[in-house]
């Protein structure tokens, strides 16, 4: 491998995202020989919209909320990408979210750009009234840059599918009618699609399984470290070990649960929705909630944030496959660690994209107003994960770059030949 470009090594893009993803596509496009232009185009977001909130809460005060919605490309399709509620969502993370939703839909080769859209707030000091004023007033301040074929959201970290269904009736009470392919990952009574639920956690099985069997490993030996036990985190640890792996550890934000012999997941779920958090499970054991990413195991999903694996902890890994279920966890200057420790890395734009397929598929059905059985949903997510991690491990092996920049270079390569071929629009 090449040395990495100069701003890989710089340590600030181990705070900022937008550094950390510039930083991957500065790389793989001076290995793709893109010309200056073009460069000038794929990096910088086609749209950028900031939005003002007024909420009025529950105790009559009003409050005003900042809120981003980014697109970064309409080339191939819609803008296409989640809705984040936190308190420390910033600009650049957004910019950096919807970047990364414009390579993973071209990885997976599906017709759709790429965008994301945050909120700062807590989600958790708000009521469901206060949230659903927010959500609908949100929703109504980018109106104009949403529809089927403008722009479709979905959730992300701290939004569901009630919020879904807020943002679309929203939208539909604007058109005068119902438009339920405006967002996905809305309930099933609303147009949402079966397998949305579990499809970023089954595709990131599919992907691990597909790396298992090219390293040589069966699912029975191979413990699994999950960080997160949100929608991924959770999917991912039930199915994994439903599937036979051993899912050894979940690392959450309220501590670190372990068991060298593999979690009952199904009654861990429980204890959580019992007790509230994931500690005190009788069946594991408690351990320091900063250690979980570096318990021993085969396979390390990290699946809660982003920059969680920075240069000042990569090289305490212990996993010899790291299956990125979160946007962003891996820094590039831990990318460098990892390489020199040889672990198999599946990108975060490849091993997440299931989440985004399925969208895709709800938003195919939508339009068609005819629904697909599970079965349907999954074999055909299954058909385009295999597919995808076949073109990223061949064109790394053909052009000798890692997984990481063979997936970056096929989707600069695919967007940056849709924007060839349309042409640049004067
Ligand atoms: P979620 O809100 O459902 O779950 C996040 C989980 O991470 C929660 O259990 C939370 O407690 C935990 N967490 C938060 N900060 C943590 C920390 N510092 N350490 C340990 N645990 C922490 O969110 P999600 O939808 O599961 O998303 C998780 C990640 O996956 C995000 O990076 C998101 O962008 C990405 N992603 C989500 C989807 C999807 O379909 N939901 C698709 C692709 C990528």
């Amino acid at each position: 491998m090449a040395a990495a470009t100069p701003a890989a090594m710089s340590t600030e893009n181990e705070r900022n995202p937008w550094l950390a993803a510039a930083a991957r596509f500065d790389e793989a496009a001076l290995r793709l020989n893109l010309d200056d232009g073009m460069q000038k185009v794929l990096r910088s977001a086609s749209r950028e919209i900031c939005v003002n909130i007024p909420v009025q809460l529950d105790d009559g005060r009003i409050e005003v909320f900042t809120g981003y919605r980014v697109q970064h490309s309409l080339a191939r399709g819609p803008a296409k990408g989640g809705i984040r509620f936190a308190p420390d969502v910033t600009l650049d993370e957004v910019r950096a979210l919807a970047a990364w939703m414009t390579w993973k839909c071209a990885v997976v080769n599906i017709p759709f750009g790429g965008g994301k859209g945050g909120v700062i707030c807590d989600p958790n000091v708000l009521s469901d009234a206060e949230l659903e004023k927010l959500t609908r007033r949100y929703t109504a301040e980018i109106i104009d840059f949403l529809g089927p074929e403008r722009d479709v959201p979905a959730p992300d970290i701290n939004t569901n599918e009630k919020i879904m269904a807020w943002m679309m009736d929203t939208y539909s009470m604007h058109a005068r009618h119902l438009v339920t392919a405006v967002v996905t990952g809305k309930p099933m009574a609303l147009g949402g699609s079966r397998g949305r639920p579990e499809a970023t956690g089954r595709g990131c099985m599919i992907v691990t399984l597909r790396a298992l069997r090219l390293l040589g490993m069966r699912p029975e030996d191979t413990r699994v470290v999950i960080q997160g036990f949100g929608n991924v985190g959770g999917m991912a640890a039930k199915l994994m070990s439903a599937a036979g792996f051993k899912v050894v550890a979940i690392a959450d934000y309220d501590g670190t649960v372990y068991n060298p012999k593999g979690l009952d997941i199904p009654a861990l779920q429980k204890h959580r929705k019992e007790t509230g958090s994931i500690t005190g499970f009788s069946e594991g054991e408690d351990v320091d909630k900063a250690e979980g990413l570096f318990l021993p195991c085969d396979v390390l999903v990290p699946a809660a944030v982003e920059n969680v694996i920075t240069s000042a902890n990569a090289d305490k890994l212990r996993c010899k496959i790291l299956c990125e279920g979160a946007n962003g966890p891996t820094t590039p200057l831990a990318d460098l660690v990892l390489h020199d420790k040889n672990i198999f890395i599946i990108p975060d734009i490849l091993a997440n994209a299931g989440g985004v397929t399925v969208s895709y598929f709800e938003w195919v059905q939508d339009r068609q107003g005819f629904f697909w059985n599970e079965q349907m949903v999954n074999e055909r997510l299954q058909e385009i994960m295999v597919e995808s991690f076949d073109a990223v491990v061949d064109y790394g092996a053909k052009h000798g770059v890692n997984n990481r920049i063979a997936a970056y270079m096929l989707a600069l390569d695919r967007v940056a030949f849709a924007i060839k071929l349309r042409g640049i629009y004067a």
